[in-house]
């Protein structure tokens, strides 16, 4: 099924499960807007590459659209739709007054140089000016972007306010590179004494860029056993736990986490089925599906990642007890701190990064807490209960 398709399934359930008035529903059935640009990209040898580019503003009944933007070879409309409705579900259960919307170009930037990047993200924000703008749409970095990406934005926009993920010395905000990580680490605290007998001790992690690998490193820091890793090309495991620091200055060295003197190396399909406390999937959607669902041997997976469990498997791990804090919950830090960027820059303040992490921990357990009052409620799974929060928070804003 289509990621759009899994999106817009969830929210069916959860407005079935709350009540929801069926006009909000079929109007969020349908993003506002959805903005394909053809980017022309000179490339180093002179010669033309067209590539896609696409911004979709799904809702801004809460506020300003908001979300990241993806460089990716399998970027398509379907997704950044599913991504941008996402965002909207997101940023009402973190309880910050922006809307929902994605950004992707469909590009492998691994095949770039990184003057040919700069110029396609230049390309990409001209042609989406009168689209994003410090008051209208605020992008963010995703997949494959990062700071870099978000100062080229803004210096070609002309204001900070246009994007968030921004570096410090451009107007970013301090915590935002720990944000996402942090966020779910404040999430699964607030949840796990509650929902799990025993606290977490061993943790397993798909992906190792932005979010997966800082996560990694607060688990390290934290006493937890970080037992297995990976990025694109394959995973690495080793029982007593991985050294966290040791695996990424590998990473940084070769590019990859595979072939780490002191673990061994695994198949990303054999990294989900590791016997763990937590498996955090922390790169792509649609991973864990009806195919490997049952072969998960974690107690609670939280996604840092988003969409990456399929509604069919998300049904699977309820019946097996399996809990799932879910995306919108799970990885909100990161779109909280960016939403105190953008206050930061619109106010022209500065917060220390204490400020910012106070806040960013209060903010994720009324989250937590919201999500898990609305579980109880309607006898529900964590996601179908942040949904059903959402949709609240949503139909409020039209109203
Ligand atoms: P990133 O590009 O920094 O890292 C992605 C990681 O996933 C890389 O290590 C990559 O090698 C790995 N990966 C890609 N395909 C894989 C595969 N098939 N198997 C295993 N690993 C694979 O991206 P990121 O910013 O860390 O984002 C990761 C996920 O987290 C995405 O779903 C994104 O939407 C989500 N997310 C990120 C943020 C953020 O602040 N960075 C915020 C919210 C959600």
């Amino acid at each position: 099924m289509s990621a759009f398709n899994n999106a817009l399934k969830q929210i069916s359930r959860a407005a079935e499960i709350a009540g929801i008035q069926e006009e909000t529903v079929e109007l969020l059935r349908h993003p506002m807007r959805e903005v394909k640009v053809n980017l022309p990209l000179i490339r180093d040898d002179e010669s033309l590459l067209m590539i896609e580019g696409y911004r979709v503003q799904h809702n801004d009944w809460r506020g300003p659209f908001k979300g990241g933007i993806r460089y990716h070879q399998a970027v398509d409309l379907d997704e950044v739709r599913a991504l941008a409705t996402w965002m909207s579900v997101k940023t009402a259960v973190a309880g910050i007054p922006m809307g929902g919307g994605k950004g992707g170009v469909t590009v492998n930037p691994k095949e770039l140089s990184e003057a040919e990047i700069e110029r396609l993200t230049r390309s990409w924000t001209k042609a989406m000016r009168g689209v994003i703008g410090p008051e209208i749409d605020v992008p963010a970095p995703d997949v494959n972007t990062s700071p870099r990406e978000m100062a080229w934005i803004a210096d070609e926009f002309g204001h900070p306010a246009v994007v968030t993920g921004k570096p410090i010395e451009a107007g970013g905000s301090e915590g935002r590179s720990t944000a996402t990580a942090m966020g779910g680490y404040y999430v699964l605290n607030a949840l796990t004494e509650t929902l799990l007998d025993a606290p977490i001790k061993t943790v397993v992690i798909q992906g190792f860029g932005n979010a997966g690998r800082m996560f990694a490193e607060i688990c390290a820091k934290n006493g937890l056993k970080v037992l297995a890793v990976s990025d694109s090309r394959g995973a690495i495991m080793q029982a007593d736990g991985l050294d966290i620091a040791a695996v990424g200055i590998h990473k940084d060295a070769t590019g990859l986490v595979q072939d780490f003197e002191c673990a061994e190396n695994i198949s990303n399909q054999q990294l989900l089925a590791l016997e763990c406390d937590l498996l955090v999937p922390a790169a792509l959607e649609n991973v864990l599906t009806v195919e490997n669902a049952r072969d998960v041997k974690a107690k609670m997976i939280l996604e840092l990642a988003n969409g990456p469990t399929t509604p069919e498997a998300d049904d699977i791990f309820f019946d097996r007890g399996i809990h799932v804090v879910p995306d919108v919950l799970a990885n909100s830090g990161g779109v909280t701190v960016s939403y105190f960027e953008w206050d930061q820059n619109m106010k022209e303040e500065r917060w220390s990064a204490k400020d910012v992490d106070e806040k960013l921990q209060d903010l994720m357990q009324k989250a937590a807490d919201a999500v898990y009052e609305r579980s109880e409620k309607y006898g529900v799974d964590l996601r179908k209960a942040a949904f059903v929060l959402a949709l609240e928070r949503l139909h409020e804003a039209k109203k």
